[in-house]
């Protein structure tokens, strides 16, 4: 089992389709015990999803960067 610090490690590749169907499966795996990372996953995505429906573009990782670090900001919050 993967830790949240290591779900969000890879959560960014997973949005963008470049990870292995092995840490796949870990990912969601993970996903499916984690309420809070369920809720950060989910709400990630639709911000995920209004970038690049609002962009021609591959999301480059200077874009998904800063999603990401805010999600793991407001997961530290959360549980503070
Ligand atoms: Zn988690």
């Amino acid at each position: 089992m993967i830790t949240c610090d290591e779900f969000f490690a890879e959560f960014g590749d997973c949005l963008e389709n470049q990870v292995s169907p092995e840490i796949r499966q870990e990912l969601e795996l993970h996903l499916s015990q984690c309420r809070a990372c369920q809720v950060l996953c989910d709400s990630s995505r639709k911000t995920v999803k209004i970038v690049t429906e609002s962009s021609s573009f591959e999301l480059p990782q200077s874009v998904s960067d800063p999603i990401i670090e805010r999600v793991m900001a407001r997961l530290r919050t959360d549980r503070s």
